[in-house]
C-alpha cells in the first residue's frame, strides 16, 4: 500500500471510530422507521463522496432524517463548511459542536442554503410513501447532489428523480442490521440490503 492511501485508510478508520461514539440512535418509534446507519458504513459512504469531488471545505451539507446526525456529522467531519441536521424526533437530538438542528418534519425545512444532500429517510416499508416528503424536499431543493440510501428492493426511486429532473446512479451496496422490532421482514439473519444512490441535475 502506498502513502496516500494508507493516510486514506487512517482517516477513513478516524472517522468510523469517532462516528461509533455517537449517542445512539433511541429506536423508539417504529412508525418513523428508524434504521440508523452503522459507522463503518458511514465511514465508508462518506469517503466515497470525497473522492467523488462531493464534499469539501466550500460544501453546505443538509441531512434529511437524521436520527442521531451520523450522516451529516460525518460530512462535518470529512470538512464541510456547514451541516443541518433536520430530524422530527426530539429524542435524537444531542449537542454536538459545528453542527445544527431542525427539529421539525422535513417538509419544513426551506430547501435553501445547500450543496450536498445527504440521507438514509424512512424506507416507506413500514408506512406506505413515507419516503415520498424526503425525495420531493432533496429533489426541489437548491441542491447539486443529492446522496440517498435506500431499500436496495426500492424501485421506484430513480423513476420519481427522473421526473423531477435528476439522473441518478448506484455508488454503494450492503447490508444493514435491522433492530429486534423490525424482525418480522428481515430478509436473512435479521439483515436487508441496502443501496447508495447518487443523483444530479440533468
Ligand atoms: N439518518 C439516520 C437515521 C435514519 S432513520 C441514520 O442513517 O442512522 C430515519 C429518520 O427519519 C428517523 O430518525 C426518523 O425519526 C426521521 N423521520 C421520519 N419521518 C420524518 C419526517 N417526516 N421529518 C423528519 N424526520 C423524519
Amino acid at each position: 500500500m502506498d502513502f496516500v492511501s494508507l493516510g486514506l485508510l487512517m482517516r477513513l478508520r478516524h472517522l468510523a471510530m469517532e462516528l461509533s461514539k455517537l449517542p445512539p440512535h433511541p429506536h423508539l418509534d417504529v412508525s418513523l422507521e428508524q434504521y440508523a446507519t452503522e459507522g463503518d458504513f458511514a465511514a465508508r459512504w462518506i469517503a466515497e463522496i470525497v473522492q467523488r469531488g462531493d464534499l469539501d471545505e466550500r460544501t453546505r451539507v443538509v441531512d434529511l432524517g437524521a436520527g442521531n446526525g451520523i450522516l451529516g456529522i460525518g460530512c462535518h467531519l470529512a470538512g464541510a463548511v456547514s451541516t443541518l441536521l433536520v430530524e422530527k424526533d426530539q429524542r435524537c437530538q444531542h449537542d454536538y459542536e459545528g453542527v445544527e438542528w431542525l427539529i421539525g418534519d422535513v417538509q419544513e425545512w426551506s430547501g435553501g442554503d445547500v450543496d450536498l444532500i445527504i440521507m438514509n429517510p424512512p424506507w416507506g416499508a413500514q408506512v406506505a410513501m413515507a419516503d415520498r416528503p424526503f425525495l420531493e424536499a432533496a429533489f426541489n431543493s437548491e441542491a447539486g447532489v443529492v446522496y440517498l440510501l435506500h431499500s436496495a428492493k426500492a424501485t421506484h426511486v430513480l423513476p420519481l428523480a427522473e421526473s423531477m429532473g435528476w439522473e441518478g446512479e448506484l455508488v454503494l451496496g450492503g447490508a444493514f442490521r435491522l433492530p429486534p422490532q423490525y424482525e418480522h421482514h428481515q430478509s436473512r439473519e435479521g439483515t436487508t440490503e441496502v443501496s447508495i444512490w447518487r443523483f444530479i441535475r440533468n
